[in-house]
């Protein structure tokens, strides 16, 4: 096993205890069905890629789900490790940029990754995604996050135009030096 694999942090998570941890998250009194609501749920095997994903039927009304329907984190690329690992680094405080560092990711699907779970680790997938706002979230990241927006709201004048400024340089800086590392 070569090095890099061995310090690949998200290979070292049990895939069993993440799927584990949604689901107590999700229905910590048993699954329930997620269009109809009903508690009589069956288990139906288990997702073909990802063998610790439950599947379930419901005998309500026939609907077919799993652990991650109707959530976040279903259809995305990443594993769920990578979002439990995600999730983790946010409860460290650290920012898209770490986070992105630690788990290998580009830091724009990381900004869509934390936005999502800080509404919650399995809150419903919005119905429409846009993906052409993810420019305009970065910056504001980089002038929110980075420049403090309460102590920036204090000051004015030229000093709230020069760090507006000093903010948009690092930004830009920010994004160009992401991008050739990607
Ligand atoms: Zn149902």
């Amino acid at each position: 096993m070569a090095v890099s694999d061995l310090i690949n942090l998200s290979g070292l998570l049990d895939d069993a205890k993440c799927f584990a941890l949604v689901r107590q998250h999700r229905w910590p009194e048993g699954a329930r069905c997620p269009v109809c609501d009903s508690g009589a749920v069956i288990r139906d095997g288990h997702d073909d890629t990802q063998f610790y994903r439950q599947r379930y039927r419901c005998k309500t009304c026939a609907g077919r789900f799993d652990d991650l329907t109707g959530t976040v984190l279903a259809g995305h690329h990443q594993p769920l490790r990578v979002w439990v690992l995600c999730l983790y680094f946010m409860g460290l405080n650290l920012s898209n940029w770490q986070i992105a560092g630690e788990l290998g990711l580009d830091g724009s699907d990381v900004q869509t990754m934390t936005e999502q779970l800080r509404r919650g680790l399995v809150a419903k997938a919005p119905e429409v995604t846009l993906k052409g706002e993810v420019e305009v979230d970065e910056v504001y990241v980089v002038a929110g996050h980075k420049g403090q927006p309460a102590a920036v709201a204090k000051r004015g004048g030229s000093d709230a135009v020069a760090s507006w400024q000093a903010r948009r340089a690092e930004a830009r800086w920010r994004r160009t030096s992401h991008r050739s590392s990607a």
